[in-house]
């Protein structure tokens, strides 16, 4: 059923020259479970997260049906893997035709929208449908992200009102949706968010059928280790349930990071060394992008058989491409003696890694192998009950 045990096998088995995506469907199996049982509202996945269809499969085996896409390629790959899925296009610009598209071909009704333009360009493109679920994307700040998605979609306060009202007489269901920003590392993201929906309500007095909490659902890194998700869903649900609207309507999240950060690694080759610089045959261009432009640190292994006693050391690491923008800083922990010719395991890339690869200066392919161990970190991890207790099983890192 599995390809290979864990990374170290891999490398045993093939000592391979070019970089490895290990694939983890029970680490993404688990984490849908998670959402689809605890979260108390729908779980859509945010499909540029992660477009592999073995992973649509893989979430959809375990209880998400609602897909959240941005273009007419993420819908069409989507409708392919999943002909029954329910597809909502939660890009707020979109192409006239792509919406024509989705609409008459793929059977999408759900649309977001942050201008009356966009409006217009969604009744065009569906000849006045009267099936349509909008969602108006309203702005908040991205305060408590590592990511910000402040500044480029979202309506701001003072045009809000006017637009619920408009998008109320086209739709046959109205939402209003944000996104906070990217792995959001506090739960009170969600409720000044929330505060927003709710002056949004009052002022416009619109009848609202969802509330879309978006994204930023964080997953676990060096550096970044997160509330417990289970707080997160307790602080939207008491945010949300405060709401005046809360008793007609349904809640909605569309994580794409923690739902598939734990579903990736990837195993790459030192080439070079250069005192603490490392030269490996992936980066910015590659699985890397996170790690080079946003200077993330991720979870590192040394893939030897042996047990090592050297000390662990501060390593920054080149790729592979002739640019000296392709160098992450880390700082990546090795032991000492890391050598030419070594391997090493890196972590927690199942979310914008494995997606935004390019084939840039040649470089930039990778087999895929399924593996059987733990991802290097989890959210999700099952915590024995203390000897004694009750044969609870809580989930969570703490
Ligand atoms: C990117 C995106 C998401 C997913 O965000 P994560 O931070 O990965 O959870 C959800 N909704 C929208 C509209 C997005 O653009």
């Amino acid at each position: 059923m599995h390809d290979f045990p864990d990374a170290l096998a891999v490398v045993q088995a093939t000592s391979p020259d070019e970089p490895v995506t290990l694939v983890r469907p029970h680490a993404a199996e688990r984490a849908a479970r998670f959402f689809v049982e605890n979260f108390r509202g729908k779980t859509l996945y945010a499909v540029k997260a992660n477009p592999s269809p073995a992973l649509l499969r893989t979430l959809w085996r375990a209880g998400v049906t609602h897909f959240d896409v941005a273009s007419i390629a993420e819908v069409r790959t989507v409708r392919s893997a999943l002909p029954q899925a329910k597809l909502c296009f939660m890009h707020p610009v979109k192409a006239e035709s792509a919406i024509a598209e989705a609409y008459a071909k793929h059977g999408v009704r759900t649309f977001s929208l942050d201008s009356h333009e966009e409006l217009q360009k969604i009744l065009r493109a569906t000849d006045h449908a009267t099936d349509l679920d909008l969602f108006v994307r309203i702005r908040v700040p991205s305060d408590h992200a590592q990511l910000s998605l402040a500044a480029k979609f979202g309506a701001q306060p003072h045009e809000t009102p006017q637009l619920l009202m408009a998008a109320r007489q086209a739709a046959d269901g109205l939402g209003i949706c944000f996104h906070v920003g990217s792995q959001a590392m506090s739960p009170h993201a969600y409720v000044s968010a929330i505060e927003r929906v709710r002056a949004a309500i009052v002022e416009a007095s619109v009848l609202v059928d969802y509330i879309d909490v978006g994204g930023g659902f964080p997953s676990v890194y060096p550096g970044l280790e997160p509330p417990a998700l289970q707080q997160y869903f307790d602080t939207i649900y008491r945010a949300y349930w405060d709401l005046p609207i809360s008793y007609s309507a349904e809640l909605w999240c569309e994580p794409g990071r923690a739902l598939c950060a734990e579903y990736n690694s990837i195993i790459v080759k030192v080439e070079r060394r250069r005192g603490t610089e490392l030269y490996i045959n992936d980066g910015a261009y590659g699985a890397l992008f996170d790690a080079a432009h946003i200077g993330w640190r991720f979870p590192v292994k040394l893939l030897r058989a042996q047990d090592n006693e050297a000390e662990l050391t501060e390593f920054s690491f080149y790729g592979p491409t002739c640019d000296d923008l392709d160098h992450m800083t880390g700082p990546f922990l090795l032991p000492e003696d890391i050598k030419v010719g070594d391997h090493i395991e890196i972590g927690m890339l199942g979310a914008y890694g494995s997606a935004m690869r390019t084939q840039f200066n040649g470089f930039g392919t990778s087999g895929c192998l399924v593996v059987a161990d733990e991802p290097m970190e989890s959210l999700y991890r099952e915590v024995p009950a203390e000897p004694g207790t009750d044969n609870v099983v809580a989930i969570g890192k703490r």
